[in-house]
């Protein structure tokens, strides 16, 4: 094999490769990582200045521990020795088992059974469908439509497109032929703010008038990410417990993005203190090493499947439970809750909060807000993509802004100096921006 070098592979990529929402032929060239340790991408070629930078994305919230961690490292290689894959039907094997052992242990107490799926996108397809066949299973088909408020991301599969923010491009391009889903308005903003009683009002009608069909609402519980980075209060998701209870509905919460300590709580649903029927878990999973996710759900939920005229939840792809996968989130699981996660969240809080604030002072800056490990500068336009990233990429470090955001989600073992330089840049990029 002959190496290819940098240009020629960077042709490559733009004639033959598909990038996260891009175009074909690319357009805009993505940097080359040559590699990652630590905190820090290492590029081919310097890119304004810099052959290394650090990340203040975690590789979208998924690489909490940095990269090349030694412990990680050594799990993901002492499982190779011994098996890289097999089949989950009619096998099983100690990582996986581990895994689910782990997940039941460190869930709200409910949540007491795991599917192992292979992305966040599969694993809320698999929560949709334990509702959905919950639901028939029960004799009550006609419960299939699903409840969110707007200003959701859920992934890009079916399901989750539909019950992805309204207004954005899922809709316009699929709205035809999705799923069609009931919508509250978007939660109002701010995670200190109490709760809204004209909102909250708004919410109890929507599930009292569509209780019928409903078989689940569906939520980014605190922070939504993807669909525009808004955090919201604890006190909607006690709400929409109360509520599913009284109209037997069930609750699902999509922690892909909140989950193992991102929101300064080890999942965001215990800000609120109340558990969901089911739970999404994905992205920091497996410390962002390989790709898994996971679904959990209640025996509430499992005994109904299996009174169903199908008892078996009607789901398995070729690798689930993967067993690199699991040896990875299994380290990386220990590695977090070994370690006071809580005091590293905090620290890391507290120095985007320093950190971030310039902003505020910025022309066109519409909000700057904290919390746990994730720091938000809004606009009041859309970003200059281009322009925010080279600014970032100045200061020696990788951003991702998108639509009017400019947003931080660094791993948990960014140190002092590596979280004011994140910070630096995050002003940078929303000042180019
Ligand atoms: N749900 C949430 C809350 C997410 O943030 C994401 C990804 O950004 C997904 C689901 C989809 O996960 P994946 O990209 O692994 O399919």
């Amino acid at each position: 094999r002959t190496p290819l070098d940098p240009r020629t592979l960077l042709d490559l990529d733009q004639a033959h490769v598909w990038h996260p929402y891009g175009p074909m032929p690319g357009t805009a060239t993505p940097l080359l990582v040559e590699s990652a340790a630590g905190v820090r991408l290492r590029l081919a070629e310097p890119a304004e200045g810099h052959r290394e930078l650090v990340d203040g994305m975690s590789s979208w919230w998924a690489a909490i521990h940095g990269y090349g961690h030694p412990v990680l490292d050594a799990a993901v290689r002492g499982q190779l020795d011994r098996m890289s894959h097999v089949m989950f039907g009619g096998l099983t094997h100690e990582p996986a088992v581990r895994l689910a052992a782990t997940l039941v242990e460190i869930t709200p107490a409910p949540l007491q059974h795991v599917f192992l799926a292979d992305s966040g996108s599969v694993s809320v397809e698999v929560a949709v469908k334990m509702c959905l066949q919950y639901w028939a299973s029960l004799g009550r088909p006609e419960k299939h439509r699903l409840l969110t408020w707007r200003g959701g991301y859920h992934g890009d599969t079916f399901h989750p497109m539909s019950v992805c923010d309204p207004k954005g491009g899922m809709h316009r391009l699929w709205g035809g032929v999705l799923p069609r889903q009931v919508f509250a308005g978007e939660p109002p903003a701010g995670f200190d703010a109490a709760v809204d009683e004209a909102y909250a009002a708004e919410l109890a009608d929507l599930l009292e008038r569509h209780a019928g069909e409903l078989a689940a609402v569906i939520v980014e519980p605190v922070v939504q990410g993807a669909g525009g980075m808004r955090f919201h209060s604890p006190g909607y998701l006690r709400l929409l417990r109360e509520l599913c209870d009284a109209h037997d509905v069930l609750l699902v919460f999509d922690e892909i993005a909140t989950g193992f300590g991102r929101t300064g709580e080890l999942f965001a649903a215990g800000h609120a203190g109340v558990a969901p029927d089911v739970m999404c878990l994905g992205k920091a999973l497996t410390g962002g090493y390989l790709t898994m996710a996971a679904t959990l759900c209640t025996s509430r939920v499992a005994d109904g499947i299996s009174r169903g005229e199908v008892p078996v939840l009607a789901h398995g792809p070729t690798f689930m439970g993967n067993p690199l996968a699991a040896a990875a989130a299994n380290a990386s699981l220990g590695l977090l809750l070994d370690q006071d996660w809580r005091t590293e969240v905090k620290r890391i809080e507290s120095a985007l909060r320093t950190g971030l604030a310039p902003a505020a002072e910025l022309p066109g800056v519409a909000d700057v807000r904290v919390l746990g490990a994730i720091g938000v500068v809004q606009l009041d336009h859309p970003v200059d993509m281009a322009a925010a990233t080279r600014a970032a990429t100045r200061h020696g470090v990788w951003l991702r802004p998108f639509r009017d955001l400019v947003y931080t989600m660094p791993p948990y073992v960014t140190g002092e100096d590596d979280l004011a330089r994140i910070g630096e840049a995050v002003v940078a990029a929303a000042a180019a921006g």
